[in-house]
This record gives structure tokens, sequence and C-alpha cells, in this order.
């Protein structure tokens, strides 16, 4: 059974569809990305997930209980490292689980033992007599991770982890995560591709809200990106290039197009990674006594299907922001115009006095 089932989640903020009927699980045991460029609504959907706003409509199970409908029990199972960590600055670091502790209503006789796992997972033990103020940002994230798990929980969500720290500090908190993955199920929200490829067994690409890919790495390579891509510009027409294509076997598809500016013809081979064509089509089109114009050679990567698939993002706030300034100058015109009016009316009084 999955650990968390999400299904056809709503999350509307006025007319802002933040998340838009996601449908996903997760299951025990695994390291899952929520990968997405910023504004996509990963931390809304963590939001919900963890209990801390309600949805518009859709369902969120946690090991089988409703979030809306048992909250207590369901958020049992989870721990949260938020955005924005709520970490009382003048507390030590002891003191802050402490008071998690009880807040999470741990049994009594089980708090020290959380505490003292607690703090030996995130290596935060050397710092627990510190105040929190006092601590670096790395430690201070090592203390907002810390404070997600106790209660031990089967699930650990941590709403972009490494934002905000020092390239030494980014590796500590990646390696700490692989560590957490050994013993939880972990739910980790990124913007930034190689992070998620380097932590996480899946990967869930979230873009406006939706859905748009999902797959181990490997998977999402295969599936969607790992293909050849061979451009060429042939000098012939469209005729010659097919008869030429004929002559060549497991070449993968390809589609031709006629060139803007000459009679030449553009060819677009898509193969399979391992597969590169380029010798075979060279001698073939010199069989064929084609002249090659251009050749260019690409191997498609997964930064490419992320771009890809999280591309047109920003153009719906563009068209905004376009029509917001079109609008602003219409109703500056408008202003202009009746300016224009009152003035000539005065000076049409004038010239009548
Ligand atoms: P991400 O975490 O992927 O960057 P968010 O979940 O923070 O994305 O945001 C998703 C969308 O919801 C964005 O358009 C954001 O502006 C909007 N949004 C998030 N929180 C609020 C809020 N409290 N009120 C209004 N809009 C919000
Ligand atoms: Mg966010």
């Amino acid at each position: 059974m999955s650990v968390i089932e999400i299904e056809n989640l709503v999350k509307k903020y006025g007319d802002n569809l933040a998340v838009d009927n996601l449908n996903l699980k997760i299951e025990k045991g695994r390291v899952y990305g929520f990968l997405g460029p910023n504004g996509a609504g990963k931390s809304t959907t963590m939001n919900i997930i963890t209990g801390y706003i309600g949805a518009t409509s859709g369902t969120v199970k946690i090991d089988g209980r409703d979030i809306f409908k048992e909250p207590e029990q369901a958020k049992k199972c989870v721990g949260y490292l938020p955005e924005m960590p709520p970490l009382y600055q003048d507390m030590t670091v002891r003191e802050y689980l402490k008071f998690v502790a009880e807040l999470k209503k741990i049994p009594k006789c089980k708090r020290e033992k959380n505490i003292e796992d607690a703090l030996n997972m995130t290596k935060t033990d050397q710092v627990e007599n510190r105040l929190i103020r006092n601590l670096s940002k790395g430690y201070k994230q090592r203390v907002g991770i810390a404070q997600a798990l106790i209660g031990m929980p089967e699930v650990i969500i941590l709403d972009e982890p490494t934002v905000g720290l020092d390239p030494k500090q980014i590796i500590e908190i990646r390696q700490l995560i692989k560590q957490l993955g050994k013993k939880h199920t972990v739910i980790l929200s990124s913007h930034i591709l190689s992070e998620i490829s380097e932590v996480c067994d899946y990967i869930y690409i979230i873009s406006r809200g939706c859905l748009v890919a999902a797959g181990s790495e490997k998977e999402l390579v295969d599936q969607m990106a790992g293909k050849n891509v061979l451009e060429m510009e042939i000098k012939g027409n469209k005729d010659a290039v097919t008869a030429m294509m004929g002559t060549v076997s497991d070449v993968g598809k390809y589609e031709m197009t006629k060139s803007d500016k000459s009679d030449n013809v553009n060819l677009t081979i898509i193969s399979d990674r391992e597969n590169d064509v380029r010798e075979k089509i060279f001698y073939a089109c010199a069989n064929s006594r084609l002249p090659i114009l251009k050749m260019d050679f690409k191997h498609k990567t997964l930064e490419d299907l992320f771009i890809e698939l999280t591309k047109d993002y920003a153009a719906p706030e563009k068209k905004k922001r376009r029509i917001g300034k079109s609008k602003a100058k219409k109703e500056l015109q408008e202003d202009i115009d009746k300016e224009v009016e009152a003035l000539n009316e005065i000076s049409h009084k004038e010239e009548n006095k």
C-alpha cells in the first residue's frame, strides 16, 4: 500500500490555480523529488499533505487516513521542514527539540530517546546547548530537520532544504538526506534538477500545479530524453532526400521541411541514444550526390526535458503582464485625451471671451 495517496487535489487562491488536479502516490522507503520551477505549486502541495492548509477539493490519504477527516492521526506519520521553519532563536537546540516533542505529544517515556536520536542523526549533538540564533545557516537547517524527525515519523517532507546554503553546506545537507532515506520515506522539493537527480529514487516533475512527468531519472531519460537529434541542411529537393533516406536502414524517425531561404531541405533525424547515425547518413548523401551544407548533432538530456516540460510556464505570466502594460497604455492614452480635451475647452473659452 502507498504511504501517501493524493487524488484530484485542487487548491485555488482566488483565481489563481496553485494546484491543478494533482494525482500521485508515494511508496514506502523511497526518496521522492518534487521538481518544478518557482511558483509550480510544490510548497502548496506539501503544506496540504502536512495539514498546514486546507485544499479546495480532492483527497490526501496518509497511511490510509484522510488528512482532512482525521488530521491528528494522519499527521503522526509525517515530519515536515517547511520553507521557513519556525525556529525559536532564543532556545538552545535541545530546549527547542524538547519543546517540539511536547507539541507533538510524544509520550514522556519516549521523549529523551527521541531527542537523542534526532540530535545524533542530524549531527546537531555537538551544538545541543548552543542558542539557535548563534548557529550557522547550515546548522539551523539541520535543527529544522531534527525537529521534523521528532516522533520518528515514517515520512519526512523537506521543502527546498538547501536554499540559501553555501556549496559546502549544500553537500552536507544532501548527504544527510541520503542518510535519512535509509530509514524513512523522504519527499524533497527543489527547482534544481541536479539536486533532485542526485538524491532521489523517483521524480515527480510539477509545472503550473500539474504533474507533467514521473519516473526514476533513468526512466525519464529513456522515455522522453535520451535521444540523439541530428539536424541537417541538404542541398537538394525533398524527393531526392526521401530517396536517399530509402537507402539507409535503422536510423529512427525523420522529418523534412523545406529551407526558408533556398530550395534546400532541412532534415531532422531522431534516433536512440546508442545509435549515432552520422557516418551512415554522410555516406548515403555522398552516394546520392547530395551535398551536406550543415550537420548538427545533439544529445537530449534530462535538463532539456525539464526545460521543455516547464518552458511555457513563464509565458502566461508574460502574457498577463503584456495585457497589463497595454491596458496601462490605454488608460494613459485616455488620461491624455481627457487632458487635451480639457485644455481645448479652456482655450476655446479664452477665445470666446
Ligand atoms: P513553489 O513552492 O513550487 O514555488 P507555491 O506552492 O509556493 O510554488 O506557489 C504556487 C502558486 O500559488 C504561485 O502562483 C503562488 O504565487 C501562489 N500562492 C502560494 N501561496 C499563496 C498564498 N498564500 N496566497 C495566494 N497565492 C499563493
Ligand atoms: Mg516553494
